[in-house]
């Protein structure tokens, strides 16, 4: 397929400020783009001239010029369409704000800008956290990706929130290492903690104190304060919240009703600076009412008219192939092991859980059984299988909300009568820890 004659090779002119919007068939392969002239770039990282660049099945990316380019889209991708309307100046705009406040961090050794994305589903807030963090890459810094979208999990598998730095630019086509190049960059593992569910409805108290875990490690940003002020802690992500390349969180899309809430929690709890909303007047107006201000800066930046929308199945799909790459990689480079455990040498907990308890159905003082942060005990059974777990490094459980994980395993299936769990995980040898975090993430994608 690679390098193949251009036979039925397409040529695009795009004009200043245009994109080309290209989306992958699921089964389909062999679709490419070369540059052949001018400047292009996809979701921030740059084309080289004349570098075929070969898209996934099922793979969506936008190449766009800032003065205009010529490019050649090999094979027939299912759609491919031209468009001259795009938000990318006001994405270059918060990237020049950004820029800015970086450079005077690292002036005067203080933390960098924290900025977070919000907005409803599908506006594109990964993909303008992605095109930020490409450009800060782009010119040096190693900005701290935080992820806190349960639902899909960029940084590591889903159910977490999770921290990871940017080190390299983050292209959306097949890296050159698949195709034979560079062996696979071994990058700084992620630092995770387990939340257990793909909604944050599920359980917001262990949310908000996970969080708030997070900005203890971040430890104060540029507004001065952030976290419980614990300092710093654990983990791959210890005391880069200092540095001047910032940090860059990214949120699912609850904005209403209680979501909206956490989402100020999240402010304050890692100390954003800069709030990113994208796609929604009304949230905007009411983030910037209660807000702006010394503290915070909120920008609106306008959704991409080449975003698409993900029904809840695709969202399953696309869960499924994250817990899919964790344990066998993004190319399959991985490989993952069928192993077991005696049920005795592990400790499986849950946080909260059980039925609810309206707090008025309670004796008065009493704390309900409920209690979302209570860490419970679970004899394994058969209901745990095909579920994920997340191994802890807690050493006991008074440490597991406080600790993060190291990795996760897939339940295949749990043997009472041989007394062994079976997994699958994703290298072979013992599992770094004996205490097993439960939640409600089943997956078939191992
Ligand atoms: P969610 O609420 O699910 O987290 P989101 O707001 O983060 O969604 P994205 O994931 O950034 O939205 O974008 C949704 C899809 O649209 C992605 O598959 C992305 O690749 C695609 N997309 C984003 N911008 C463009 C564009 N300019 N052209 C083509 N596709 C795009
Ligand atoms: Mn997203």
């Amino acid at each position: 397929m690679a390098g193949g004659p251009p036979a039925g090779a397409r040529r695009v002119n795009l004009g200043e400020g245009g994109e080309l919007r290209v989306e992958v068939g699921p089964d389909q392969e062999g679709v490419g783009v070369r540059l052949l002239s001018g400047a292009a770039e996809a979701f921030g990282a740059e084309l080289a001239e004349g570098q075929r660049v070969a898209l996934r099945p099922g793979q969506q990316a936008a190449f766009f010029t800032f003065f205009g380019a010529q490019l050649e889209v090999e094979g027939a991708p299912e759609v491919a369409y031209e468009a001259d309307e795009t938000p990318m100046v006001s994405y270059a705009n918060a990237h020049a704000v950004l820029e800015a406040r970086r450079r005077e961090a690292k002036a005067r050794g203080r933390p960098g800008p924290r900025a977070m994305a919000v907005g409803p589903t599908d506006v594109g807030k990964s993909t303008l956290l992605r095109i930020l963090t490409n450009y800060a890459v782009r010119r040096g810094w190693a900005p701290l990706s935080v992820d806190l979208d349960v639902g899909q999990g960029s940084l590591t598998a889903p159910g977490c929130v999770a921290a990871a730095p940017a080190e390299r630019v983050n292209a959306p086509w097949v890296p050159p290492a698949e195709a034979g190049g560079e062996a696979g960059e071994a990058s700084s593992a992620p630092l995770a903690f387990w939340y257990g569910h793909t909604s944050l409805g599920e359980n917001p108290e262990l949310f908000r104190r996970l969080v708030s875990r997070l900005g203890a490690v971040l430890g104060p940003g540029p507004r001065g304060a952030a976290g419980d002020g614990a300092g710093a802690g654990a983990g791959g992500a210890g005391g880069r919240g200092g540095d001047p390349s910032g940090v860059f969180i990214n949120t699912g899309g609850w904005t209403e009703g209680q979501g909206y809430g956490l989402l100020k929690d999240v402010v304050e709890a890692l100390g954003v600076d800069v709030l990113l909303v994208v796609g929604q007047e009304r949230l905007f107006s009411r983030l910037s009412a209660e807000l702006s201000g010394a503290h915070v800066e909120v920008v609106k930046l306008a959704k991409s008219g080449g975003v698409t929308e993900r029904d809840p199945a695709r969202r399953k799909a696309d869960r499924e192939r994250r817990v899919h790459e964790y344990f066998s990689g993004a190319g399959d480079e991985l490989s993952p092991v069928a192993q077991s455990v005696p049920i005795d040498d592990v400790q499986v907990f849950r946080v909260g859980g059980g039925p609810k308890a309206p707090a008025s159905a309670l004796p008065i003082g009493a704390t309900s059984v409920s209690d979302p942060l209570r860490v419970a005990r679970v004899a394994p059974s058969r209901d745990l299988t095909h579920s994920l777990l997340a191994v802890s490094c807690a050493e006991g459980p008074e440490d597991v909300l406080s600790s993060n994980v190291a990795g996760f395993i897939h339940v295949n299936e749990v043997d009472l009568a041989k007394k062994v769990i079976r997994y699958t995980a994703p290298c072979p040898g013992p599992l770094p820890g004996k205490i097993l975090l439960a939640g409600s993430i089943k997956s078939m994608a191992t």
